[in-house]
Order: structure tokens, then sequence, then C-alpha cells
């Protein structure tokens, strides 16, 4: 049966398991279950957990300290 649906809907425990499963296959992004702090829906650098909508945003709005 599939009474257990919610216990397995456990987004932390999903985003951990597919960040480790990026890791493995050399990936830079993974796709997380849920938004990120600002709501964004799309996928995080496995290196830092950073959302990728953010960083963009950072590059656009903030300081230039940056240098890529
Ligand atoms: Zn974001």
């Amino acid at each position: 049966m599939r009474d257990n649906n919610n216990y397995y809907f456990n987004p932390s425990a999903i985003n951990r398991h597919r960040k480790q499963q990026a890791k493995r296959d050399g990936a830079i992004y993974y796709l997380p279950v849920d938004p990120c702090h600002y709501g964004h829906q799309s996928p995080r650098y496995v290196s830092d957990g950073h959302c990728v909508e953010c960083r963009r945003n950072w590059h656009k709005t903030g300081s230039s300290s940056e240098s890529e």
C-alpha cells in the first residue's frame, strides 16, 4: 500500500539524496524539491547549496566585488 507517502515525501531528505547523487555524477547543480528562501524553483549548486537564481540576481544587483 501507499500509506507511507507522507513519510516518504520528506523534502530535506530528498534534497540531500539528490545532492549526493549529483555530486557522485560530477554535476554542478542539483534540483531541489522545494523552493529556495526567496521562492525560486531553480537548481542549486552542489558545491555550496546556493540557489542559481539568487546567485544570478546577486550578479545583477549586487556589488561587482566578485570577479569571475
Ligand atoms: Zn533563490
